[in-house]
């Protein structure tokens, strides 16, 4: 039996909507088939009412066994470093984490907002919040830069706005297997399983990509979203097109460009009008491109690829 204690701080709930369309495995099959045992999670109709403080009191002094503590959304300190009071836990979700993450095995963070702070971090960031290890892209997070958990792991980043649910499920086996000693972890922490190649590796229009063949309209399914749209995926690690969402499509499938949400940079530019679905560039060539490819080298490959595109490279592919 694996203890999974599921807590919330600022979210907007949208991880939980993940892991609740997770298909390989499905949140029953952790239960019925891995040996989970939910504690607690907020909107899984698990109702302790006032026996959750007694609960989590007990969590922390660890008369019940948390395996592994999830954390979805970001760390809430204001009003002015004292946090967000949590009526159902009756104390601020702040000061249950600081707790809990001392007896817990492994804690998981999930989302943007727990892993980096995502969109509640943006500036001014009026919540104060941070993420559980990390503020961006620095290890400036809540539990501090040494937290480690009591098996020596230090908080597993599943990063994402929301993160794809089979990640979720998937690292939830794998701790309660114990095959998570076979996963390595990147410098940000994330697994390199999911995180080691960008989202551009299996999107279906990476040939637009290379033969700079592009598309200024969402929903086209031909023509690159790179050039005019925004789209991350050349510089984003995540396996959004070698998983699929529902086993189905992805964003860039579908017509509509990456934002980078497994990095922690995200939102970038904070959003600000005319930076989101834009390109931005210096003098027509991208601001951004692949990493490991120099600016020079990269303008003049562009030129010989739009020179000599062949005409079905503007082609909708998938037309029959
Ligand atoms: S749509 Fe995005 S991910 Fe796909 S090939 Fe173009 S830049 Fe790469």
């Amino acid at each position: 039996m694996t203890n999974v204690l599921w807590l919330q701080g600022g979210a907007c709930s949208g991880n939980t909507m993940s892991f609740l369309n997770a298909e390989e495995p499905t949140a029953c099959d952790l239960i019925a088939d891995f040996g989970i045992n939910i504690l607690w999670h907020p909107s899984l109709g698990i109702q302790l009412g006032d026996n959750l403080q007694d609960m989590l009191w007990r969590c922390a002094l660890g008369r019940i066994t948390v395996d592994i503590l999830v954390f979805e959304g970001s760390v809430v300190n204001a009003p002015n470093g004292t946090g967000e009071w949590n009526r159902f836990a009756n104390r601020p979700m702040k000061d249950w984490l600081r707790d809990l993450s001392k007896s817990a095995k492994y804690v998981v963070a999930i989302g943007d907002c727990a892993t980096w702070g995502g969109i509640p971090a943006m500036s001014p960031n009026p919540s104060e919040s941070q993420g559980l290890q990390f503020l961006k892209r620095d290890k400036g997070g809540f539990l501090g830069p040494d937290y480690v958990s009591k098996t020596g792991y230090p908080v597993i980043n599943i990063p994402g706005c929301p993160a794809h649910p089979d990640w979720i499920t998937q690292i939830l086996v794998a701790i309660a297997t114990g095959r998570i000693k076979d996963i390595a972890l990147d410098d940000l922490q994330r697994p390199q399983t999911f995180f080691s190649t960008y989202t551009q590796t299996g999107c279906t229009r990476n040939i637009h990509f290379a033969y700079k063949a592009t598309t200024a309209e969402f929903g086209q399914r031909k023509g690159c979203l790179f050039y005019d749209l925004g789209c991350r995926g050349p510089m984003t690690h995540s396996s959004c097109n070698r998983i699929l969402w529902n086993r189905v499509s992805s964003k860039t499938r579908a017509g509509m460009p990456c934002l980078g949400c497994t990095e922690p940079e995200f939102p970038f530019y904070d959003l600000q009008p005319g930076t989101v679905f834009k390109t931005q560039t210096i003098m027509g060539v991208p601001k951004e491109i692949p990493p490991g490819v120099s600016h020079k080298d990269y303008a003049v490959l562009t030129v010989v690829a739009k020179d000599t595109a062949p005409k079905w490279a503007d082609e909708d592919f998938f037309l029959v």
